[in-house]
């Protein structure tokens, strides 16, 4: 493996290349300047997370990279990742979906090997030493598995890593099957948030996708989760469902509001040609959801309705009502972190270089149970990446600031990005505060794109 330099180093020569080359055409990244920008900006399409190009390492490659990251402490924050890979049912706009949950006998086999990768690396300086500031349980359903599997990888996770005092610990999961016996089981454990998927309170439009309990069930759990006063309660809104209507969707959140919950995050649904969900609004078995101009009128309506009511906005996606939500681990997996990732179909990420464990189960066990770290494959560093996190960084809360990035990478890059700018703040996109520039609300909804476009001109600049 190479010496990695920093991307202030790698800067200079690049942009020495950029002052020579003919300007590019930047009409691509242009928002187009209209009376009605959150939903005339730009092309209606779906957005993936924004980032820089990576690359594949050859398999002959990763033994000699991995073993060289893995004998060197880590030098970023860090969060982890536990993926556990099973759920009840299949949710129709899902694509994370691996397993079914079957049986006792399959939680208690998973817990075990689990215990036993995190057990791996345990005593490697990647894994030992420097602190994990945040680690999230997610999936699949962690919280399908068994009441005591849930107790045992947590308090594996607290002792195989070398957690923060105020490392934020999350158990994601779903509110049905999740009784009280398994609250108590994930609190035990020592879990001190829970995100919880309830997507829409409206029992029609839940279970029409797949989703199983009904509106008064939802609240009594929640409520009876809240009770115990131990944790923060955070639920997930989306917004994008067929059936949904602005008035279900103000309902949605007055709802979210008024159970007093730690935090609530609002996501627009994407469907995806590969879900059920799409196939069925193809076959005409449901009706297509909400356009995209009533899915804009639902993200304006959550961030008014939000604000109106004295809710904290943690980042694009992410309010809290108090200050025991953090939002650690979703802030920090899109920033300049090391993640350290466990279970099939984890993915995480050390000083730039990406790996993803293999996806299937059985592989993943294999893997494991024969001592070895069960990764399937890496991709190499991108140029510049941590300049893409940067970026990326900002505009999660909602804010670009190119005067801090001049500071910490180059100083071209305090006028780099001026026609961009100049085009976006006349497009209604971006408002000028003092040296940043923080996002509209229309902004903020295209922050995908605008950070997307944000890289790509700078690739553009760079070639
Ligand atoms: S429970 Fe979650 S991971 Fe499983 S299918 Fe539903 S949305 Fe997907």
């Amino acid at each position: 493996m190479q010496a990695q330099h920093t991307d202030r180093e790698k800067a200079v020569p690049m942009f020495n290349a950029f002052q020579r080359r003919v300007p590019d055409d930047i009409s691509r990244w242009l928002a187009k300047v209209s009376q009605n920008p959150i939903v005339e900006a730009f092309p209606e399409k779906i957005d993936i997370h924004p980032g820089m190009d990576s690359s594949m390492l050859l398999p002959t490659e990763m033994p000699e990279v991995l073993s060289e990251l893995v004998s060197k402490p880590r030098t970023r924050r860090t969060v982890a990742y536990i993926n556990v890979p099973y759920c009840e049912t299949r949710c129709l706009y899902c694509l994370f979906y691996i397993k079914p949950y079957r049986n006792k006998e399959e939680s208690k086999a998973f817990a075990d090997t689990l215990i036993k990768e995190l057990q791996l690396w345990s005593d490697k300086p990647v894994q030992k030493g420097e602190p994990v500031h945040a680690v999230y349980f997610g999936g699949g359903t962690p919280t399908a598995l068994e009441a005591c599997d849930i107790e045992r990888i947590i308090k594996a996770v607290r002792r195989y890593l070398p957690l923060a005092n105020d490392c934020e610990i999350t158990y994601e999961g779903r509110l049905s099957g999740f009784g009280t016996d398994k609250m108590e089981a994930a609190l035990a454990g020592g879990a001190n948030r829970f995100s919880l998927g309830v997507q829409s309170f409206d029992t029609k439009i839940r279970q029409a996708v797949g989703r199983r309990s009904d509106k008064e069930t939802l609240i009594r759990q929640l409520e009876k989760l809240m009770s115990y006063d131990q944790a923060a309660v955070v639920i997930d809104l989306i917004y994008g469902f067929p059936f949904q209507t602005l008035e279900t969707w103000k309902e949605d959140l007055r709802i979210g509001r008024e159970l007093n919950l730690d935090g609530i995050d609002c996501y627009q649904l994407r469907v995806f040609e590969k879900s059920p969900l799409y196939k069925y609004i193809q076959n005409g078995k449901l009706p297509p959801g909400p356009d995209h101009e009533l899915r804009a009128a639902m993200f304006q309506e959550a961030v008014q309705s939000m604000h109106e009511a004295g809710w904290k906005r943690l980042s694009i996606s992410h309010w809290a009502s108090n200050t025991r939500e953090r939002n650690f681990y979703n802030y920090y997996a899109k920033t300049r972190t090391d993640c350290l990732a466990f279970g099939p179909g984890a993915g995480g990420n050390l000083s730039g270089y990406g790996f993803m464990q293999h996806r299937q189960p059985d592989a993943w066990a294999k893997a494991v149970e024969s001592g070895v770290k069960p990764i399937a494959m890496m991709t190499k560093p991108p140029l510049f990446w941590e300049l893409g996190r940067a970026v990326a960084e900002q505009l999660e809360l909602n804010f670009f600031n190119p005067s801090q990035l001049a500071h910490e990478f180059s100083e071209k890059f305090a006028t780099l990005w001026n026609p961009l700018i100049d085009n976006w703040t006349e497009a209604g996109l971006l408002a000028p505060v003092g040296n940043r520039f923080e996002l509209t609300v229309s902004g903020q909804f295209w922050q995908g794109r605008m950070t997307q476009h944000l890289l790509d001109y700078f690739k553009s600049q760079t070639k």
